[in-house]
């Protein structure tokens, strides 16, 4: 006769921040039953967003960048399976597979799997010396790489690329950064916003090159060099990789849950699969600040959001998930915070003058705010969240009077 596999009332997969957030919550929701936490990595759960700022930079060590001490699980009896890849879900008899060839039952699955770096889709895409930057492995490859790399090309002018470039320009290296489309940040950001980021990155000295195909990545056994499209070949120790990820959803999607890109969830984060729920980056989602749009955001705030959802419902809490996005990014001494989703904006307002460093860009749909991007400027972030909140239309001129504070600009409903 063989053991019964194990089996946890709740299954979480992925030791990431939703992860760790939904069994946070679980348990100050009161919730009593057995916890596990199964994770690919070896690591209990950190934040992921130091990776690029300050664990790149050196200026944090990874005991600091841990989402809770190992003490806070086991005080709060949740297992955590770490180095354990979950590999197939069958939802009929409520068990996953891992890769070491386990079987584990759960009462309730949380998928909270987030996504693997996009790899480069060009020869030489997978060559060592070309990195991803996902997890604390990836980061701790890249700076041993860039310790003593003379030039480093950074393909993608997202944040992270940017990021990355930021700390390693600081560092007084040479960093080269690509970016396919005419500017940066150009998906998640408006015009003022891309050229203020450009305009800093190359007073810092790191030569921004936009409108830019990569043909190839060239190197004996190792990247030395990327081939543009244009045949030009800039030379490269290191090449850092930020183009996105794709959604760690192929277990649950091979089971035949609703999704595609990401795997669709309903309000209160539940899947199509019974019992099962997915939360964060991996989480296709119906987002009011995206006018109810389905997408997936990738960001602290959703992962942590969404978790508590899922976990309340567990908890039999009915409170359905609409938070209003948030986001940071860290660049030299640049605290840039964004709330709200600028996505399908009509108008821009500029508050403040960039040449100063600090300053807000307010994006305006139909005449209501969506969004902003406050750079340095903490007040216009926390004032504007109401705006955002309640879509208030306000005039432009007076939203690009700093003489006047956000929070005295209630507006209109729109
Ligand atoms: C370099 C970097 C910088 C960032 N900066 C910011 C920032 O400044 N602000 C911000 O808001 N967001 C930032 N983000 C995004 C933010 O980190 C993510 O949105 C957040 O981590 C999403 O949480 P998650 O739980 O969905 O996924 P993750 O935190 O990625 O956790 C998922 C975990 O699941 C594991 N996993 C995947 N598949 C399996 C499987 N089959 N079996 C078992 N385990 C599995 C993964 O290994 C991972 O550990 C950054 C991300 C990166 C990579």
């Amino acid at each position: 006769m063989t053991d019964a596999p194990p089996r946890y009332d709740i299954l979480i997969v992925g030791a990431g921040h939703g992860g760790a957030q939904a069994a946070i919550a679980l348990r100050q929701n009161k919730f009593e039953g057995s916890i596990a936490i199964v994770g690919e990595e070896p690591e209990i759960p950190y934040e992921r967003p130091p990776l690029s700022k300050e664990y790149f930079a050196g200026e944090k060590p990874f005991e600091r960048i841990l989402i809770r001490p190992a003490a806070f699980w086991a005080e709060r009896q949740v297992e955590m399976l770490t180095g354990t890849r979950v590999v197939a879900v069958d939802p009929v008899h409520h068990e996953v597979a891992t890769a070491d060839g386990r079987t584990i039952g759960y009462g309730k699955l949380v998928w909270a799997a987030g996504g693997r770096a996009r790899p480069l889709p060009i020869p030489g895409g997978g060559l060592p010396g070309v990195q991803g930057v996902r997890t604390r492995a990836d980061a701790d490859a890249m700076k041993a790489a860039a310790e003593t790399a003379r030039q480093i090309v950074v393909i993608g002018g997202g944040y992270i690329g940017l990021e990355a470039a930021a700390v390693l320009a600081k560092a007084g290296k040479k960093v080269v950064l690509l970016e396919a489309l005419d500017r940066v940040l150009a998906r998640v950001a408006g015009e003022d916003l891309s050229r203020f980021f450009e305009a800093e990155h190359r007073a810092h000295g790191v030569d921004v090159r936009l409108g830019v195909g990569v043909a190839a990545i060239e190197g004996e056994g190792r990247a030395s060099g990327v081939r543009l499209i244009d045949g030009e070949l800039v030379e490269a120790d290191l090449v850092i990789v930020g183009i996105g990820i794709i959604p760690a959803v192929e277990p649950l999607l091979a089971a035949e849950a609703d999704g595609g890109n990401g795997v669709s969830v309903d309000a209160f984060c539940r899947t199509s699969l019974p019992d099962v729920y997915a939360i964060g980056d991996c989480a296709a989602h119906a987002n009011r600040f995206a006018g109810g749009a389905t997408i997936r955001l990738e960001s602290v705030q959703n992962a942590n959001d969404m978790a508590t959802t899922a976990a309340r419902h567990i908890c039999g809490i009915e409170a359905p998930y609409e938070a209003v996005p948030w986001f940071w990014s860290n660049q030299y001494d640049l605290k840039l915070q964004t709330v709200g989703l600028s996505t399908g904006h009509d108008a821009t307002v500029v508050r403040g003058d960039p040449a100063s460093r600090s300053f807000s860009v307010v994006y305006l749909k139909g005449g209501a705010v969506v969004a902003l991007d406050c750079v340095n400027s903490v007040k216009d972030y926390v004032q504007g969240r109401a705006l955002v909140l309640n879509g208030a239309a306000i005039a432009s001129e007076q939203l690009a009077d700093t003489g006047t504070p956000l929070k005295d600009m209630a507006g209109a409903a729109a």
